[in-house]
């Protein structure tokens, strides 16, 4: 794999501010309908655990927004220190296709695959 050009790098600076305010504006989004839910609605039973049941995936995927928040401010200081596109693991260059699908990653497909399949 290659290693990125100037211009590949601030494509992908780019791609990882857009992602950043995407997620800063879906976190705030999901702030207000991770709010508790209403004991006093006039809702039977089943609708108040549906209700929970959306509260609990809105905090997860809340909590996987703020994950991914922190990794992308991470490749953003690694772009500026020079490090952004090798991986953590093994130090080769990530490559430049899967950085455009998943800019904050920080392994590379291999170590990816590894981490996945220890469970990690
Ligand atoms: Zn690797």
């Amino acid at each position: 794999m290659t290693e990125l050009d100037e211009q590949q790098l601030e494509e992908l600076r780019r791609d990882l501010e857009t992602l950043r305010s995407e997620l800063g504006a879906q976190r705030q989004h999901g702030e207000a309908s991770a709010g508790p839910v209403g004991v006093n609605l006039p809702i039977g039973r089943l609708a108040r655990m549906d209700a929970l049941q959306r509260q609990h995936m809105a905090k997860a995927s809340q909590e996987s927004r703020g994950l991914r928040l922190r990794e992308v401010a991470v490749a953003l200081a690694a772009i500026d220190s020079g490090d952004y596109g090798y991986c953590r693991q093994c130090g080769e260059p990530i490559g430049l296709q899967r950085l455009k699908a998943r800019p904050e990653t920080r392994y590379c497909i291999c170590c990816h695959d590894n981490i996945e399949s220890r469970g990690a």
